[in-house]
């Protein structure tokens, strides 16, 4: 058992993901059976793409 808080990355795996508004959701499971879900937005990626 770990902390509840943290999970270590390396037991995370990904599940699925999809695009939103809000940018891109991942969901990720720990081999601890708790289920992370996470948003990154496209900011990182392709900055504004405005036609
Ligand atoms: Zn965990």
């Amino acid at each position: 058992m770990h902390s509840r808080d943290q999970h270590d990355p390396v037991a995370l795996s990904l599940v699925s993901s999809h695009a939103t508004s809000e940018g891109t959701v991942t969901y990720l499971r720990c081999e601890c059976g708790v289920w992370e879900i996470r948003t990154v937005r496209f900011v990182a990626l392709a900055g504004k793409v405005a036609g």
